[in-house]
């Protein structure tokens, strides 16, 4: 791995912004692809409290922060910082990534979207067109799966715990933790947990459902942990393909890097480092 150039007083910085942040792999990825690439830039990790967010990323601003990605529980809250957003920011109505908008300022942009696709695309190639999807969720990554998901002409069925928010996202909905769940994972070509259900514990949450993965589905968990998470690996074990949340991951970042450098993104580079940061955690 080549060595990180010096800091020195032409070093660009970018980061991270979240509450609590500590635990993200983006550092560990960008820094990566910085050295891979012998660029002299460094990534940070930038704990901001709720209260502090909107004054925060000014201040990052105003310090010529280059790049800023944006995670938990601020994807929503940074948009009112920016000078202007992006189509997918105004139709997903979150942003993980700023870029400097020449002025002084930041574009907010959403990367969740692309980098999901992209990570589907990479682990379960289809043609998307008229298949259909069960969405499960109703939060900021599930606003930015249905935009992307319905940019590619699949059709939506989506269940929340709050099914307002379902109802916002869906083409159709079905309630959550309900036999009905289960039909309509049967007749999904493609099923996505969206929600954070499976962050922790060693058994699949009970509310997700895996009783209609025997067709050979395509299955995405965007929540990403150590090992993978039980409910990915038991729809594995009934025959779904399963799509990790580490490349969902690894692609938002790669697009937020290409926006920010001007560079192609070094993506080998980039996954080694998350798998071998995530594994480092477990
Ligand atoms: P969010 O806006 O806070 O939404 C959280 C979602 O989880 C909502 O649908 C919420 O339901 C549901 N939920 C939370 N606790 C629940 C519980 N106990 N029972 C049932 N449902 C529950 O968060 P987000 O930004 O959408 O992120 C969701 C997950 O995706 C997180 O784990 C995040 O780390 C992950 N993510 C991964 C990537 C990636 O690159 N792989 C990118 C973005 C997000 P309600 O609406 O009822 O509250």
């Amino acid at each position: 791995m080549s060595a990180p150039t010096a800091i020195d007083g032409r070093t660009r910085v970018a980061g991270i912004v979240g509450w609590p942040v500590e635990h993200s792999l983006s550092p560990a990825m960008h820094n990566a692809a910085f050295r891979a690439l012998s660029l002299n830039w460094r990534y940070l990790a930038f704990p901001v409290p709720p209260d502090r967010v909107e004054e925060a990323i000014r201040g990052l601003a105003a310090a010529g922060v280059a790049g800023i990605n944006v995670t938990i529980p601020h994807k929503t809250a940074v948009i009112h910082a920016c000078s202007s957003v992006s189509e997918a920011v105004r139709a997903i109505g979150a942003a993980n990534t700023l870029v400097p908008d020449g002025a002084g300022g930041y574009r907010a942009d959403n990367t969740d979207a692309a980098g999901f696709i992209r990570s589907l695309d990479e682990a379960a190639p289809m043609d998307l067109e008229g298949r259909s999807a069960l969405l499960i969720g109703g939060g900021g990554a599930a606003r930015a799966v249905a935009f992307a998901l319905r940019e590619r002409g699949v059709h939506i069925v989506a269940s929340n715990r709050t099914p307002e928010r379902a109802a916002e996202l869906g083409d159709d909905t079905v309630p959550f933790g309900s036999a009905a769940l289960d039909r309509a994972t049967a007749t999904a070509d493609l099923v996505v947990n969206a929600t954070s259900l499976g962050l922790a514990g060693d058994l699949p949450p009970p509310e997700l459902p895996l009783a209609g993965l025997a067709g050979g589905q395509v299955v995405a968990d965007l929540v990403y942990r150590a090992g993978g998470t039980p409910w990915l690996a038991a729809a594995a074990e009934r025959g779904a393909r399963p799509v990790d949340g580490l490349g969902m991951l690894l692609h938002q970042g790669a697009a937020a890097f290409a926006q920010w450098t001007g560079q192609e993104p070094p993506i080998e580079v980039m996954r080694a480092a998350l798998g071998a940061t995530r594994a480092a955690s477990e």
